[in-house]
């Protein structure tokens, strides 16, 4: 069973969603989403006829707010909750003040509005990933940030968290998120050819929903990923980067990457990209 649990982020459909599994272990969300969605997320559980009570496990791909913000309530509302996170998240999970503060200023002002109240996961509720969790296939996935993992299940839905950008239905248009600070292109490259190899049968976004062309939307994902780190090697300024980029991006994808600053943010992450890969010349 797998259920896509839209977390109607800022009133909005079809922006960001949690996935609900019922494993062999017990049921499981990966990435539960933003704390600010919380009353959300369990709306779409007790549609379901369940409550966070019922839930046994938490797989974060990473700990960015919008896919991990919430794990620290739920573990709070439901002390039995095991959360599987890379090693390198998990010391963010557990002691998030570093986190939070380059998130805010990345967010400034609107840090409180999009991610809420920062609650940290107790270390005992934390499990290190393996290979294998919960009988999904687990792997590093840098690129998006150094710490992200994805997992796939048996029948190949491969739960990508950001490593193959987002992607809002019904628009097909897909946008490369690349936020500082971790930003690393060839990792990320070395990502999507690991990504390959397995031959996924679906992608399954947070941000949003499933994709049944993988293939396609790998090749489309990759070749836009490069295309935009091009144009901020090239020495655009954050300006001249999202007037190019917007281009082709049709309004409702607009709309949607302008509630999460995507734009902004991504320039910022490639400019980044760049400069370390200069300095380390
Ligand atoms: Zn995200």
């Amino acid at each position: 069973m797998l259920e896509l649990l839209d977390l109607r982020f800022l009133g909005e459909e079809q922006l960001f969603c949690a996935y609900l599994l019922d494993l062999d272990d017990g049921f499981t969300l990966v990435d539960p989403g933003p704390l600010t969605t919380l009353s959300t997320l369990e709306s779409r559980l007790a549609e379901l006829g369940l409550k966070v009570a019922d839930l046994r496990h938490l797989l974060i791909t990473h700990i960015h707010f919008d896919h991990a913000g919430a794990a620290g309530a739920l573990v709070a509302a439901n002390p039995r909750l095991r959360v599987h996170v890379s090693e390198r998240g998990a010391t963010h999970l557990v002691d998030p003040e570093r986190l939070e503060r380059s998130a805010r200023r990345l967010y400034g002002d609107m840090f409180d509005v999009l991610w809420g109240e920062v609650v940290p996961v107790p270390a005992g509720n934390i499990e290190v990933v393996t290979e294998r969790v919960l009988g999904l296939e687990c792997f590093a996935a840098p690129g998006h940030a150094n710490h992200h993992v994805c997992f796939m299940n048996e029948e190949g839905t491969l739960f990508a968290g950001d490593t193959v950008g987002v992607c809002w239905p019904p628009s097909r248009y897909v946008l490369p998120a690349t936020p500082p600070p971790d930003v690393d292109l060839e990792a990320w490259h070395a990502t999507l050819d690991e990504i390959e190899r397995r031959v996924p049968d679906a992608l399954a976004l947070p941000h949003f929903g499933l994709v049944e062309e993988p293939e396609e939307h790998l090749d489309v994902f990759r070749r836009r990923l490069m295309l935009w780190a091009e144009i901020v090697r090239r020495g655009a300024n954050a300006r001249e980067f999202v007037d190019e980029v917007s281009r082709d991006i049709d309004h409702e994808t607009a709309k949607f990457s302008e509630l999460t600053d995507l734009l902004r943010h991504s320039y910022l992450g490639l400019k980044r990209y760049w400069t370390k890969v200069a300095d380390s010349a």
